[in-house]
């Protein structure tokens, strides 16, 4: 899932880990791309990406030249390069949901495929710069490695690791005719695990299938919601929902299977408007709204820095009127005025602060033992009013509500 503040990013420097073309991979997973390997390489704004790519060929010699698309975004927010929209920069955002769960169904969908090809070819893409605002399906639809035209249907998974009831919203519903049905067989061997399906039949939405419906290609979307730890360092494995989220993979193995099976290939057709969960974009105004809470708690933004402790990497201007100063190294937090302050506890990095400063009431004083240069000082500082944090839907502790279906 990509925010709408992604696109505009500033681009930061990407390192690959191997430029070589690799030759090993799945064995019955065909390389797509050029010169044998499996990375589609493209740049933009003077970063250097790479989409995944690779094909099961159709067994049926009047269908294998047409081509069901399976895809998932598998890059995230590294260490938090995007500023604003993410956890703090130089914080490992680990992406657990978004997108290493879809990035697992592509991969176990590609495994059960390969072992039994279908009539109709199956190309599977892992699609990177995702989160910079779709790059990676951008670049491949305008430089697509099988013809477009042939390209009967793109199925997307992205975050489909956190279902909670038996939830999961299916859109891009209105991009064919053929889609109710090809969806409702999909998902009723999966009822006992999704029981609580929400569909839309809008096409476009801040994920890669928005990419194919451009270019006129059916698109189904299988998402299971944003959540509190959404583009936050905490989107970790231990919280995935592992039984949905197979289920989800199993549903969408289940699609690509008929697509790559029925008879006429599924007709096009326009379905405008995003197609995302009911009350969505509330919900993502919260959840960003309380990942910039500690910005506001304490003055000022906050960066890892040496060793990882939390450092102050600007200040606003509530901040610089209790008198921290840009490059103040945090140590330790205690809550309450300066002249009764609770103990002061140790933070040794930035989401140990993250926790400390989630305990505190709006407009309570905090006193921040602070490192700058060779000096330690105490601060006091009392700058968060976030009353929206307190009041708005992502006050609850736990997870965020979820939204009820249409
Ligand atoms: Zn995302």
């Amino acid at each position: 899932m990509t925010s709408k503040g992604a696109g505009a990013a500033r681009p930061v420097e990407r390192k690959l880990v191997s430029s070589s073309p690799i030759s090993s991979g799945p064995a019955e997973w065909k390389p797509l791309a050029a010169g044998d390997n499996y990375f589609q390489t493209f740049e933009r704004d003077g970063g250097s990406f790479r989409n995944i790519v690779g094909i099961v060929r159709g067994t049926d010699p009047n269908k294998s030249n047409e081509f069901v698309v399976l895809g998932a975004h598998y890059d995230h927010c590294g260490m938090g390069e995007i500023p604003g929209r993410m956890g703090a920069k130089g914080e490992i955002h680990h992406g657990a949901d978004d997108n290493a769960s879809g990035t697992a169904g592509v991969l176990a969908a590609a495994r059960v495929i390969a072992a039994k090809p279908l009539p109709r070819s199956v190309v599977f893409i892992l699609f990177d710069a995702e989160e910079r605002g779709l790059w990676g399906s951008q670049h491949y639809c305008a430089h697509p490695l099988v013809p477009i035209d042939r390209t009967i249907a793109m199925v997307n998974l992205d975050m489909i690791g956190r279902s909670y009831d038996g939830y999961i919203f299916v859109g891009g519903l209105g991009s064919s005719p053929a889609w109710d049905e090809i969806l409702s067989k999909a998902l009723k061997s999966e009822a006992a695990l999704l029981k609580n399906v929400e569909r839309d039949t809008g096409g476009t939405g801040p994920s890669d299938h928005d990419s194919f419906y451009h270019v006129d290609v059916p698109v189904l979307f299988f998402f299971t919601n944003v959540h509190r730890d959404y583009h936050q360092p905490r989107d970790t494995a231990e919280k995935i929902q592992y039984k949905p989220m197979a289920a989800a993979a199993r549903a969408a193995l289940d699609v690509v299977r008929s697509l790559a099976t029925i008879k006429p290939r599924p007709a096009f057709t326009k379905a405008s408007g995003d197609g995302l969960p009911k009350g969505f974009n509330a919900l993502e105004a919260a959840i960003f709204l309380r990942a910039k809470a500690m910005t506001r708690r304490l003055g000022g933004l906050i960066e890892a820095g040496e060793n990882g402790l939390p450092r102050l990497a600007n200040i606003e201007p509530a901040g610089s009127r209790a008198g921290l100063e840009k490059g103040d190294v945090i140590l330790a937090i205690a809550r309450g005025s300066s002249k009764k302050p609770e103990a002061f506890r140790e933070v040794r990095n930035v989401e140990e602060l993250r926790v400390e400063v989630e305990k505190s009431e709006p407009g309570e004083a905090l006193q921040l033992r602070i490192r700058r240069d060779d000096k330690t000082l105490v601060i006091s500082t009392a700058c968060g009013e976030v009353p929206e944090w307190k009041h708005g839907p992502a006050a609850d502790a736990g997870d965020l509500p979820r939204v009820k279906p249409k």
